[in-house]
């Protein structure tokens, strides 16, 4: 398609995007709170004339599928819109999904927002509000970049699903559910705050829980007792130590700094009764980075065999061996390979509509993408507007023009990749 034509199509339709995603954000949706966003987005879908499918998170359809994580949320009234803007058939093509979550993390600290977390207010060309940028605005722009392109008379030889999905930020129930019901396509955009980087890597992320133990006795008696606080420091520096090799041996071109891929971090940290008695018993709580490439289960071996490397150098817990559970989110790392055909297409048309060379990189967090790279087995890449490191952030923005330019770039990239 014409790129001058596709642009002042988008242009044209600035004011309705930005109307919808103000109704968006303004459509508060904290986790098990999304079914008033989803209608609104379902009305909008079926408007568009998509084939329009309102699909629930039940977690019993879930349950056996190894990526299923129960994120504590009730299943009721959680469901996920999935529009189809069916393909002609005829001509040469590949299929599509954009996909965006619509659940948003809590607000925090309301006394430090300028304004209502779901104001949608719009200031110096950002929109400002939870869940503007991650990832509202990228989920919007998907929706407009179909709109304009029916506005235009095309049609795709492909299809074009769009998938708005809920509970990505507590571990991926939502586009899980899609998978498992059998919603596919040829390759995946997810509509993540990305500035427009085309980031196709991601590290996983495992929570885990240590548990040390020592022997209490009066602190007047220390000696004949052992400090399970103590005990713990050697396993810590056991820890940062692993973090330190894992990150000296892994090469990856994408990440920006090797030594932040997929780190181990220590969160919480429980031990001890009182100040004057040796401490019992330790219970500390992190997250472990999983490295792309790696499995979960290597990851935690990793961390296991760490931990129990260094137990077994101390007399005491060697005898009386720390124990590692691993619970909660237990997120994969996912990768697509920089020369598969989709990426080299969306690069390519990255630059046609911004004129600036496509930037590719890694991302050190989790989201869906991993369900779609490693269960459906679809290559995928986050491509959207905003900053993450605006995400989760108090008084959250996106930048309305680049918005408009994610717009045009997944408009002409159903225009390039679904075919006509
Ligand atoms: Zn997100």
């Amino acid at each position: 398609m014409d790129i001058t034509l596709l642009s002042g199509a988008v242009d044209a339709a600035r004011d309705d995007l930005i109307v919808f995603l103000q109704k968006m954000v303004q459509a508060a949706s904290l986790p098990n709170e999304e079914y008033e966003v989803q209608m609104l987005i379902a009305e909008k879908l079926k408007s568009m004339g998509l084939d329009v499918k309102i699909v629930p998170s039940k977690f019993d359809d879930l349950r056996k599928h190894p990526a299923f994580g129960d994120d504590g949320f009730s299943p009721t009234e959680r469901i996920n819109v999935v529009g189809r803007w069916k393909g002609t058939g005829f001509g040469d093509g590949h299929s599509l999904i954009l996909n965006g979550h619509v659940d948003v993390v809590p607000v925090g600290d309301l006394t430090l927002w300028d304004g209502s977390p779901w104001s949608g207010a719009i200031r110096d060309g950002k929109m400002y509000g939870r869940g503007s940028c991650d990832m509202k605005a990228g989920l919007c722009a998907g929706i407009f970049a179909v709109d304009v392109l029916q506005r235009l008379g095309y049609r795709p030889a492909c299809d074009v699903l769009i998938e708005s999905v809920i509970g990505e930020e507590s571990g991926g129930i939502g586009t899980l559910t899609t998978i498992v019901k059998g919603y596919t396509a040829d390759a995946v955009i997810l509509l993540e705050p990305t500035k427009l980087e085309l980031c196709p890597v991601q590290s996983g992320a495992l929570t885990f829980r240590l548990t040390v133990k020592g022997r209490s006795i009066h602190a007047a008696m220390k000696p004949y007792g052992v400090s399970a606080i103590e005990k713990f420091v050697l396993l810590l520096n056991a820890i940062n130590q692993l973090n330190d090799k894992r990150h000296h041996n892994f090469k990856h071109p994408l990440y920006e700094d090797p030594n932040n891929i997929a780190p181990i971090n220590v969160g919480t940290v429980h031990g001890g009764e009182w100040h004057s008695t040796v401490p019992e018993e330790v219970v500390a709580e992190g997250r472990m980075g999983v490295l792309p490439g790696e499995s979960n289960e290597a990851a935690r071996k990793a961390l296991e065999t760490a931990i129990q490397f260094a137990a077994e150098a101390d007399p005491w817990l060697s005898q009386n061996p720390p124990r590692v559970e691993w619970f909660e989110g237990q997120f994969e790392s996912g990768e697509t390979p920089l020369d598969h055909p989709f990426l080299q297409k969306l690069g390519e048309v990255h630059q046609q509509v911004t004129g600036s060379a496509p930037i590719f990189r890694a991302v050190t967090y989790g989201s869906d993408m991993r369900l779609f790279t490693n269960h459906a087995k679809i290559p995928a890449t986050h491509y959207g507007p905003g900053d993450v490191g605006m995400a989760h952030a108090v008084n959250e923005f996106v930048p309305l023009d680049e918005v408009m330019t994610a717009t045009k770039v997944v408009a002409m990239m159903i225009t390039e990749w679904c075919g006509k």
